[in-house]
């Protein structure tokens, strides 16, 4: 076992890092404040190559491994929440999806906009009705001339207002249950695709969440990804790529977490000494240093896995479970560490707190990562009950 990373994987997590701190870190308390979609920043994390770091070259992107992109992920992570999704979505959700299941057209023609930011795109399966029973698509997609009519309603989809590429699950036959779910790659630019932004979130302020009406949206028959009934398998592939990428963005926060409560409790001073000299401040951080290492190590094996073609649907499971919880329990212990200090924007923590809330929510709640993690231990499945 080799723990080592490669020279390149330095070179590139010390890239991301110094980005991070450099631009990231600026803009992202006022983002938050203002509630602020910042395109700019998002223009420059493009440029980074960080929207298709696991793409080919040939198709755009910076042709990385999972465990290299794990790492920038991670240095993002720590800088905004709200970035790491934009970074989550495009590359993992949307871009993965194209590479498995497209096309050579539709790879050729969508990937290196993706890649470079031009365009951005979003995923679009939860709805109203539909969150955990992902294969309850009430979302309906109807044969028209040259292709399909899609009507529905999705719920909750993160960067829905500025996709000019939604992947859009839709149910085709009603009768065939999951089987009957297709992907389409629906063109945002026409009238019938309505997002409207939701607002006054716990967190993620400053990242692009909407709901969107679907009426009458056409998608010509070359904008079916994969096959007709493909579409709950693609969904799955999808999220076992996003699952991973929230898992790297926590074990940033976790990461964050560590590095300002030790700055803050080496410099706070109370009874007469700095407060890290307390034995119960310094057992705080270092169960918040345990589980950020375990954290790291969990998402660096599904990146292994990953990278070497092997299964890694439980691993990621797991990784996801543990590191979005771990994030969640180090944002509030850092809060802790931080006293009243910490319950202002002043340092960073509380918007930890706000922002990581969601990510033991999003890509398959806590509960639906124990029920995957249960399946494969048990060989039974507790997800759809008999
Ligand atoms: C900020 C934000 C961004 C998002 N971005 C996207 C996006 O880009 N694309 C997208 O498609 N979706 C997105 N989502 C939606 C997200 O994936 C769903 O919210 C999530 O899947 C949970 O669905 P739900 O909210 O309907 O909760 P529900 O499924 O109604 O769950 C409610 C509670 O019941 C529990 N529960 C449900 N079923 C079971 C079960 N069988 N056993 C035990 N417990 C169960 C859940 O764990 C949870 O605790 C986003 C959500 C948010 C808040």
């Amino acid at each position: 076992m080799d723990f080592d990373l490669t020279d390149e994987q330095r070179l590139v997590r010390e890239t991301a890092r110094a980005f991070t701190d450099g631009e990231i870190v600026e803009r992202a308390r006022e983002n938050d404040r203002t509630a602020t979609f910042d395109l700019g920043l998002v223009a420059q994390i493009a440029e980074q190559g960080y929207l298709g770091a696991i793409v080919p070259r040939e198709y755009g992107g910076a042709g990385l491994d999972y465990l290299t992109y794990g790492l920038i992920v991670e240095e993002v992570g720590r800088g905004d929440s709200a970035m790491r999704t934009v970074i989550s979505v495009q590359t993992s959700l949307v871009c993965s999806s194209l590479l498995r299941w497209g096309t050579e057209d539709q790879k050729r023609h969508y990937l290196p906009r993706l890649c470079s930011g031009e365009w951005l795109a979003c995923f679009a399966l939860t709805e109203p009705d539909t969150g955990s029973d992902a294969a309850a698509q009430r979302t309906r997609a109807e044969r028209a001339d040259g292709g399909w009519r899609i009507n529905g309603a999705k719920m909750w989809i993160s960067l829905g207002s500025h996709a000019r590429l939604a992947l859009v699950f839709a149910q085709t036959d009603p009768a065939a249950a999951h089987r009957g779910i297709a992907c389409f790659l629906v063109d945002t630019e026409q009238e019938g695709f309505r997002p409207q932004a939701i607002h006054h979130k716990m967190g993620l302020r400053g990242s692009d969440t909407a709901e969107i009406g679907l009426d009458d949206v056409f998608v010509p028959d070359d904008g079916v990804l994969g096959d007709v009934g493909d579409g709950f398998r693609i969904a799955m592939s999808a999220l076992d790529s996003g699952r991973y990428s929230v898992a790297a963005g926590c074990v940033g926060v976790c990461q964050g977490c560590v590095d300002h409560s030790v700055a803050y409790a080496k410099e706070r001073r109370q009874f007469g000494r700095p407060i890290a000299a307390f034995q119960l401040v310094q057992a705080m951080i270092a169960d918040m240093v345990v589980e950020t290492d375990a954290a790291r190590m969990l998402v660096w094996r599904a990146g292994f896995l990953k990278d070497r073609g092997r299964p890694s649907s439980t691993e990621t499971s797991i990784a996801k479970l543990y590191a979005t919880e771990a994030a969640v329990k180090a944002a509030n212990t850092a809060i802790q560490v931080h006293g009243g200090s910490g319950y202002v924007d002043d340092h960073p923590v509380e918007r930890y707190f706000r922002d990581v809330r969601v990510t033991t929510l999003y890509e398959g709640t806590s509960q639906i990562q124990q029920l995957i993690i249960g399946r494969a231990a048990t060989g039974i499945n507790a997800l759809v009950p008999a």
